[in-house]
């Protein structure tokens, strides 16, 4: 194993106020289970899952309340032991609704009800056959924890025939400003990391491994080193400058091994590639090594409007007002909320959102540190150009999206924006680029969707 600096830089790119002081020193903490949650049966990317439930059920902490539907799916299981008090759609960290499951954990059991927690047989990673660990870790509910949430057993399950993975690149970057919580699992559970790299190594067929982790955290640089020190095989940390979107899967590809992902619909195994988070990466060791069942994650609850920010380990599930009061409540009245980071998370209305598998960060925000604008018409200036990862021209795309010309806007390319947000931070004229690419990309896929579902149903009428 070795420490090397990445040779690569990739094109554009910003550097937004980290504001990471306010807790990456904090340690993980445990929230203790709060007396409401509400499970979402779309908890990733993908298919949502099929409620197994109703209410006035009892369920215990891992029982599965919710089925795989389709190849892109996973279970969802009961973070804590609870009475189900309702199942219908509530609003998510995105915006957008989905069925859930709402659970009073202070119900007693019913009698003769066993409330032991519900988990899954240990597995010895050494000898289990390849398939044995990729089935557990589908069984786990286990999902990628640093973005949009792929299911991580598809994610390590490439197709058969050219489709080799040269390359295990775990991801430690945390580019989005405020987010800590990839940092504290790498300082503080470095040991499980270091055990998920190697049951994902035997599962991928023994790989290259490259830990990306950026310059700015020298002392969980300093804990994998250590936990790290004696691994066999070509293992390597590779320390990235401090530039956003550094923690883009594509962008760590390039700046860790120099590769390429091509255009929409190529993936990075595609160029012999699998990025998958830190955080991910320690819940396989979890779930194979302890048979643990995915029912918790850290988030980082930061900004300068919350009494004492905190890095939370929580059930899945708890809804932001009681992530709020574990962290003191609010200094003042946050003039924004935000699910995940400042660039990419989601602005929501309520604190009343419960958390998923993939909410790294809540940020209170106060009225200092947000900025009112009015859009005004492009200036040409071309900074816009400058700072997209992507090299896309996305002063035209968004002209083109005012125009409601979203066939313009997809021959410029917008299916390969990664909503990075590098674009809307530049400009000066403070155009809302991420959005109108983001509207593009959403008509183009329910436009794809609904020409799949129309050659589904002329082929079944054949
Ligand atoms: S166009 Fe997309 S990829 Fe490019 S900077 Fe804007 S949000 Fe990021
Ligand atoms: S940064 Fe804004 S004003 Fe400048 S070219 Fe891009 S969209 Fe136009």
């Amino acid at each position: 194993m070795r420490t090397v600096k990445s040779s690569f830089r990739f094109k554009g790119g910003v550097h937004p106020d980290y504001n990471k002081e306010l807790a990456r020193h904090l340690p993980i903490e445990t929230l203790p289970c709060p007396a409401e949650l509400v499970v979402s049966m779309s908890q990733h990317l993908g298919a949502p899952a099929a409620c197994l439930v109703k209410p006035g059920d009892y369920v215990v902490k891992g029982q599965e309340i919710g089925s795989r539907k389709g190849f892109i799916s996973l279970s969802v299981h009961a973070p804590a032991n609870g009475l189900v008090k309702a199942v219908e759609p509530r609003l998510g960290p995105s915006g957008a609704q989905a069925l859930a499951v709402v659970l009073d954990t202070t119900a007693v059991a019913p009698e003769g009800v066993d409330t032991a927690e519900r988990t899954l047989l240990p597995l010895d990673w050494k000898t289990a056959a390849p398939e044995d660990l990729l089935r557990r870790i589908e069984e786990a509910g286990i999902c990628g924890m640093g973005g949009a949430g792929f299911p991580t057993c598809v994610k390590l399950n490439p197709p058969q025939g050219s489709k080799r993975c040269d390359y295990l690149i775990v991801n430690g970057a945390e580019c989005e400003p405020y987010l800590c919580a990839d940092h504290r699992v790498m300082l503080e559970r470095a040991e499980r990391v270091r055990t998920g790299v190697e049951i994902v190594r035997r599962v991928l067929g023994d790989p290259a491994v490259r830990i990306a982790v950026e310059a700015n955290k020298p002392d969980a640089i300093a804990a994998l080193e250590k936990s790290f020190a004696d691994i066999a095989g070509d293992v390597e940390i590779v320390v990235l400058p401090v530039l956003y979107p550094q923690g883009s899967e594509k962008h760590q590809i390039y700046a860790t091994v120099g590769r390429i992902v091509p255009e929409p619909p190529a993936l990075p195994i595609d160029v012999g590639c699998v990025v998958e988070n830190v955080a991910t990466i320690a819940a396989i060791a979890d779930a194979v090594e302890k048979g643990k069942i995915l029912l918790s994650r850290v988030t980082t609850v930061s900004g300068d409007a919350v009494a004492e920010p905190r890095n939370v380990e929580a059930p899945i599930g708890t809804k932001y007002a009681d992530l709020i009061a574990f962290c003191g409540g609010a200094k003042e009245p946050p003039a924004k909320l935000i699910s995940g980071g400042t660039m990419m998370g989601f602005a929501v209305s309520t604190d009343q959102i419960a958390t998923t598998k993939t909410t790294s960060g809540l940020l209170l925000l106060s009225e200092r540190r947000v900025f009112r604008y009015s859009s005004q018409a492009c200036i040409n200036c071309g900074r816009c150009l400058q700072a997209c990862p992507m090299n896309l021209d996305v002063a035209e795309i968004g002209k083109a999206v005012e125009s409601d010309d979203i066939a313009e806007a997809e021959s410029l390319h917008v299916m390969s924006c990664i909503e990075c947000g590098a674009c809307a931070f530049s400009c000066p004229a403070y155009r809302p680029l991420t959005q109108h690419c983001r509207r593009a990309k959403n008509t183009i896929r329910a436009r794809l969707a609904a020409q799949r579902a129309v050659l589904a149903s002329a082929k079944g009428s054949k």
